[in-house]
């Protein structure tokens, strides 16, 4: 059976195709720049991989030159669209309405377009693809996998803010977490490897947005992210948790706008608002070289992870294992080294040695002594949404 998964954001389309339930990757790309005259296509089979600039403006001539390549006489993986048996959709914002995996009907439709309010870059961009996608593969049974599911298990004491009940119960306003797919995907995998039967694991999840999860026996009971993508860790160009009067003083006092504030904290803040820089490569090549801006950024967002340990593990009553995860958090030693100094109080003890070994697998960087297991898990939200798909389909 062949799963297309489609992550249709703002201006990008990532997509891959698995054969299930052997779990085989097929063929996988991206669209980016959509709505550019010079929008990028990258497209990787086993064997090839290209890339081409065209001028893409919309997610239907995105999705439409997904399906070109896919067909390509040459490059191509399938001979008819009839063959795709599933499209799995990565949807950001499902609201209270989705703990699980879900067929997509007009309900479905509605309300993925009613919490795009909640999620104004995401949920549009999701919707689009959806449709686009009912067009051009009408045989196939098409899923949403929504990121704020994995987290619907917090309990209302975590939840609920401290504010009128009313804007909870009426307006929806309370914690909701993201990045569901990829925390649910690698504390599965710490769990199988550990072998645990009740488990207490911390997910870092360190890509272009951050967000660490408390899970205990493998039900999220807490997480960084709130209502929306934007607290808890310092993220690419997000400023994670800040005190929420800053706002207030930027508009009354610095005679910001509402909507300066909003870029300001989203768009401007973050890695890149301490250093200048977003891609966390450069800020510890400089940081290496003596840049005082950028060894300092890497303390300020290494500490707040520390501070976020503790609490998981005061939310738990301790922990078996703490993984690391996406873009930053598989690829960087010294973020993972940094977020580990001077927690031998809880028993963690990082191999320095081992920790800077690289490897695609999944992998212990913990000395022999160290009380808590230190995992590496490379995150892999695509085939997460495949088997949920496929098991939901059969
Ligand atoms: P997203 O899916 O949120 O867009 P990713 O999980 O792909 O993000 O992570 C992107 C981040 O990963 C970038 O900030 C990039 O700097 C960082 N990254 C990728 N490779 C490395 C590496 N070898 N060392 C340090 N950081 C890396």
């Amino acid at each position: 059976m062949k799963i297309l998964i489609i992550n249709s954001g703002s201006s990008s389309i990532k997509f891959q195709l698995i054969e299930m339930p052997s779990e085989t990757l097929i063929c996988s790309g991206l669209v980016e720049r959509i709505g550019y005259d010079d929008a990028i296509i990258n497209y990787k089979t086993k064997g090839d991989s290209l890339n081409q600039t065209h001028n893409i403006k919309t997610h239907r001539e995105g999705l439409n030159k997904i399906v070109e390549l896919l067909l390509d006489a040459e490059k191509g993986v399938i001979a008819n669209t009839n063959e795709i048996n599933i499209v799995g959709h990565r949807v950001v914002h499902g609201g209270n309405s989705f703990s699980n995996t879900t067929l997509i009907t007009s309900e479905v439709k509605e309300k993925i377009q009613e919490y795009a309010a909640l999620a104004p870059l995401h949920n549009p961009g999701n919707l689009e693809g959806i449709f686009v996608s009912e067009e051009i593969f009408p045989m196939a049974k098409q899923v949403a996998i929504f990121d704020t599911a994995f987290h619907q298990t917090i309990p209302e004491k975590v939840k609920k803010y401290a504010i009128p009940n009313e804007l909870y119960e009426n307006h929806g306003i309370q914690v909701y977490g993201f990045h569901g797919t990829s925390h649910q995907y690698v504390s599965n995998k710490a769990i199988a490897y550990l072998g645990l039967e009740t488990s207490k694991i911390i997910t870092i999840h360190l890509g272009n947005g951050c967000s660490m999860t408390a899970v205990k026996d493998g039900k999220s009971i807490d997480t960084s992210l709130g209502f929306t993508p934007s607290n808890g860790l310092v993220m690419g160009s997000r400023s994670g948790d800040i005190d929420h009067a800053i706002i207030f003083h930027l508009v009354n006092n610095l005679k910001y706008t509402l909507n300066e504030v909003k870029t300001l904290l989203t768009n401007k803040s973050g890695m890149l608002g301490l250093t200048g820089h977003m891609d966390l490569r450069d800020i510890v090549e400089e940081a290496e070289n003596g840049n005082a801006e950028c060894q300092l950024a890497l303390a300020i967002s290494t500490y707040r992870i520390k501070k976020y340990i503790g609490a998981y593990i005061a939310a738990m009553n301790g922990v078996d294992a703490i993984v690391f995860t996406a873009g930053i958090g598989e690829n960087s030693p010294t973020i993972r080294k940094l977020s580990c100094e001077d927690l031998e109080v809880f028993g963690i003890d990082l191999d320095d040695a081992k920790n800077k070994s690289g490897s695609r697998d999944l992998r212990e960087i913990n000395t022999a002594k160290s009380k808590v297991k230190l995992l590496v898990i490379p995150t892999n939200e695509e085939l997460e949404i495949a088997k949920q798909a496929y098991e939901l389909v059969n």
